[in-house]
């Protein structure tokens, strides 16, 4: 079968953030100094080989660079500065832009402007469709109760919608994920096994444990912290967001989690804005536009957050419902952009490349044991 070579391929990761791929001449420092390269998944050189060579096809069903967790060791032991951690971050950024079939994230990931643009109209939109809703059906001196300017009813049923709609896209997704580096793969691995590993899923997902694995804990706690405060937010409000509306009361079961998850969030976002700003840390050193934007929309829809539900529980009702659809105008482009086209989407694409190498991984062992006879057999 013939391959096909992309000559540009490296010219169009530059927009996703890869420098300096064409420095690198496969001394192999990278892959042995990397904590996660094992049999059979060595990298960062061959990832490399593969960019260099334009295989585009190789790299679009490639699950290396999400088995890769920017410890930036390789890019420490580079002799020529090729920045292999950096490379695997910008691999990873043009794989999301392949797994989306609409070409929305391929649009985010090369211009930041339109990724701006984008984010401006949705919030603009948001932010005009609430006032119109409230203005029509409440009073916007009300927070809660039958003259609330948002009711919970409302909000509640649109969350769900929007949830829908991201479902959706992001299953869609994550099918040519699959197909991309399972379906068409050579490796053959049998329905009953995706089923008898199906809960390395929710294991890789809740603890992201292979991260661990580096000597730096510090990034995974932070990313655990992330992780899990989004996860118990995006609960509570598609589950519980009645008890966040009512008031001025307390409802402590709700809101204690409510607390941890803002404290998460905010804390994560600051410490990562942060180290991209001192540069303090190898994954911090190099920051493609599609980071700060991500982080600094976390920021503000956690502040907003947390800010509108205090005004509302001192009893200010005006004040807290102009920082609800203030906060509303985060949240939407938040979740309507970042979840399915940019940097949020491997929260779902980790995960599944860790159990799609795992399902890889024991099929090549299996192959390799039953060829092993045959050998054995030839060589005798
Ligand atoms: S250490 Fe640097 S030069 Fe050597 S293979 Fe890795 S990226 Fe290439
Ligand atoms: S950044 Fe760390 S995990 Fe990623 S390839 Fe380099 S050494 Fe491996």
């Amino acid at each position: 079968m013939a391959i096909l070579a992309n000559p540009r391929l490296v010219g169009e990761l530059e927009h996703y953030g890869a420098g300096d791929v064409v420095k690198c001449y496969h001394c192999g420092n990278c892959s042995a100094a990397c904590p996660f390269s094992k049999e059979p998944f060595i990298f960062p050189r061959k990832s490399m080989r593969y960019l260099q060579m334009g295989l585009e096809d190789k790299l679009r069903g490639n699950l290396e660079p999400w088995l890769c967790y920017y410890c930036g060791e390789c890019s420490e032991q580079c002799p020529r500065e090729a920045e292999p951690g950096e490379v695997m971050m910008s691999m990873r950024r043009w794989l999301t832009a392949q797994y989306d079939f609409t070409g929305i994230s391929k649009l985010f990931y090369k211009s930041w402007k339109a990724e701006l643009s984008a984010i401006v109209a949705v919030a603009l939109l948001t932010g005009l469709g609430f006032w119109w809703w409230g203005a029509t059906h409440g009073d916007i001196r009300h927070y809660d109760g039958p003259q609330a300017f948002l009711a919970s009813s409302f909000v509640h049923a649109f969350d769900w919608i929007m949830g829908g709609v991201l479902l959706a896209l992001l299953l869609t997704n994550c099918a040519r994920m699959w197909w991309f580096s399972m379906g068409r793969s050579r490796i053959n691995v049998p329905l009953t096994e995706y089923v008898r590993r199906a809960w390395l899923l929710p294991v890789h997902f809740l603890t992201q444990k292979r991260y661990r694995e580096c000597e730096k804990k510090r990034p995974w706690a932070v990313h655990l912290a992330l992780m899990l405060s989004y996860v118990t937010m995006l609960v509570l409000i598609m589950f519980f967001l009645h008890a966040f509306q009512e008031g001025p009361e307390i409802s402590w079961p709700h809101h204690s989690l409510g607390y941890l998850a803002t404290i998460g969030l905010i804390g994560a976002s600051v410490y990562a804005l942060r180290g991209r700003i001192r540069r303090s840390e190898t994954h911090y050193k190099h920051s493609h536009e599609t980071d700060w934007i991500f982080l600094i929309l976390l920021l503000y829809v956690a502040v907003t957050g947390i800010v509108q539900h205090a005004l509302h529980r001192f009893g200010a009702g005006h004040a807290a419902n102009i920082l609800y659809l203030a906060h509303m105008m985060g949240v939407v482009p938040m979740l309507v952009l970042e979840v399915p086209f940019s940097k949020w989407a491997h929260l779902a694409y980790r995960p599944l490349a860790m159990y799609f190498s795992e399902l890889q991984g024991a099929a090549i062992l299996a192959r390799e044991k039953s060829a092993a006879p045959a050998v054995r057999a030839r060589a005798a």
